[in-house]
């Protein structure tokens, strides 16, 4: 017959629920950060007069913001 101690048997009750519950912690982790990021093709702009934030394509030049409506040449664009 095989003998097990008494504290083997709390100590693998204990760890193997908590593996589990560890691993569908990571699990879930993983596929809520992965579904936060979108590719595309626009980028973060700063307004220059009123430090509004809103997106533009990164190919546009000039980007007007949609707070204010300043016109404004974007800083790192391709030309
Ligand atoms: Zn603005």
């Amino acid at each position: 017959m095989i003998s097990v101690s008494l504290i083997s048997l709390i100590a693998y009750f204990l760890s193997v629920p908590l593996t589990i519950i560890m691993i569908l912690w990571l699990y879930d982790d993983e596929k809520r950060s992965f579904g936060k990021i979108v590719p595309t093709k626009k980028t973060m702009c700063e307004c220059d007069i009123c430090l509004y934030h809103f997106t533009a394509d990164k190919e546009d030049k000039f980007v007007r913001c949609p707070q204010c409506g300043n016109l404004m040449e974007r800083k790192g664009a391709k030309r």
